[in-house]
């Protein structure tokens, strides 16, 4: 099973409501703070809410971004 602590350093996590079509980007590390890393990525489906339209959604999108090593390369080096 996929933890958040799985997706933070390779992945974006985005909530989409199916009401509004409103698609929002979910911060990992803002999550393991309040939940854990070790909370499974589908526990949080039923933990999701639309902040527009207060529908409750079910829907994740998890999206491959990279490795934060790679980025780190080009933030640091000067
Ligand atoms: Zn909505």
């Amino acid at each position: 099973m996929q933890s958040l602590s799985d997706l933070v350093d390779s992945f974006h996590l985005y909530a989409v409501c199916e009401t509004c079509q409103r698609q929002a980007k979910l911060d990992v590390e803002t999550l393991i703070n309040r939940l854990g890393g070790d909370t499974e990525v589908h526990k949080m489906r039923s933990k999701l809410k639309c902040r527009v339209c207060h529908t409750r959604t079910e829907d994740l999108r998890i999206v491959y971004v990279g490795k934060k090593d790679q980025e780190a390369i080009f933030q640091y080096r000067r």
